[in-house]
């Protein structure tokens, strides 16, 4: 009776083997060909597009160097910001704060004020906080380990891994990739908006990129597509070749060098992509600021404190009134009304009024203190308040 049981155990098995060398008999081929066409389809496809970044991507010094801390730099202040426009503060960064240590140990009124006109003021914060931290972290380390202190700033190592780089404040998933890509060539999806639109385009995807779902699945597709043995390049070239040829509106899609591999193009789907969710309607805020100005050319200003915009800039005295009704009806006798302005911010849409009103003696306001009109340039102003300034500077 066992060795009966032992047969059909043997009897079974032996069939399984069989079934499973038959299918392998017959299917292996084909998974070998359609493995090598893949190989080959995705070898040209990288070909094309690094052949095209050599020939047609931009010099830009935050590409040109693998100094962590310069494409920290770079990609904190590229976030919401143009080339054109970042290149300048850039370079102002990188002179005045050469390395991480100054930067960490410069005041934060003077980090704001280098930042003034980019908006986004939290980046600036958050740039200052973390290389406090990278700094504070390790130097207190190194001295529990040397008797020497005076010297331990040679020694600061920017934080290295994805994990370390995520973890800094302002980091998220993207900026964590393009450092560990640019600086150490380690195989992370860095996805800035453009990277987004290819790859919506070339998987002719509708779902929305910028819904936590839909940030998960296109996060999946870049994955599939790095190219993991050049993450560096891979990253340069796909964002770049976004930047300047898959553009949002009507891309030259007959010369496409990467045409073939394009589903939306194939499909006619190309102006619709890449979905976005519905925009959330904005806020509207009402500001009355006055200017006061003295004969000696004093005025007064305030530091913003509250955990609302603008964060630690500062501006002139500010009413902030509850309806557009109440803005409407404000008026300050005595004083001349600049042209209304009105500032769009992310979520919010402010109409401010800016009232220059001449004083013999500055009045008493709470948190308000006197500077001379020449000190204003030492303090960090917001786009708004730069915007009259300009206004005030053309008043005849
Ligand atoms: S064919 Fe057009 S949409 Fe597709 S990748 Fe090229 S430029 Fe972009």
């Amino acid at each position: 009776m066992q060795s009966y049981k032992k047969y059909l155990i043997f009897k079974r098995k032996s069939e399984k083997k069989f079934v499973f060398s038959y299918f392998l008999c017959i299917f292996a081929p084909l998974f070998y060909k359609i493995g090598q066409k893949m190989t080959l389809y995705s070898q040209n496809f990288y070909r094309l597009l690094y052949d095209w970044y050599e020939a047609n991507h931009r010099i830009l010094p935050w590409r040109e160097t693998e100094n962590p801390y310069y494409i920290w730099l770079s990609e904190i202040i590229l976030q919401q910001t143009r080339v054109v426009q970042g290149m300048d503060y850039y370079h102002r960064f990188v002179t005045t704060y050469p390395t991480i240590e100054m930067l960490a140990a410069a005041a934060e009124d003077d980090v704001l004020r280098l930042w003034q006109g980019l908006g986004y003021y939290s980046r600036a914060r958050n740039l200052h906080r973390a290389a406090q931290m990278i700094v504070g972290n390790q130097a207190s380390s190194i001295r529990q380990n040397t008797s020497d202190n005076s010297n331990y700033t040679s020694e600061i190592r920017f934080p290295k891994t994805f994990n370390e780089l995520r973890s800094l404040p302002g980091v998220g998933d993207y900026t964590a990739g393009a450092i560990a890509s640019f600086a150490y060539n380690l195989p992370y999806p860095a996805l800035d908006g453009n990277v987004y639109r290819v790859l919506a385009r070339l998987n002719d995807c509708e779902m929305a990129f910028d819904t936590s779902a839909g940030k998960k699945y296109f996060h999946g597709l870049a994955e599939q597509l790095l190219d993991k043995a050049n993450p560096r390049l891979f990253n340069s070239a796909i964002m770049e070749f976004g930047a300047l040829y898959c553009l949002p509106q009507s891309p030259d899609c007959t010369n496409c060098p990467i045409q073939a591999f394009c589903k939306a193009y194939a499909a006619g789907t190309v102006d619709l992509l890449p979905v976005r969710k519905p925009r959330p309607t904005l806020r509207n805020r009402y500001f009355t600021y006055t200017i006061y100005i003295t004969p000696d050319n004093k005025t007064l200003i305030h530091q913003r404190s509250a955990k609302d915009i603008w964060q630690h800039l500062y501006e002139f005295p500010l009413i902030e009134h509850s309806s557009e009704e109440k803005w409407q009806k404000y008026k300050m006798h005595g004083a001349r009304a600049l042209p209304s302005l009105t500032h769009i911010l992310s979520h919010q849409r402010l109409h401010a009024r800016f009232y220059v009103m001449p004083v013999n003696e500055l009045p008493i306001l709470p948190d308000s203190f006197a500077i001379t009109w020449e000190e204003l340039d030492n303090y960090a102003l917001a786009r708004l308040t730069l915007k009259a300034l300009e206004a005030v500077n053309r008043l005849p």
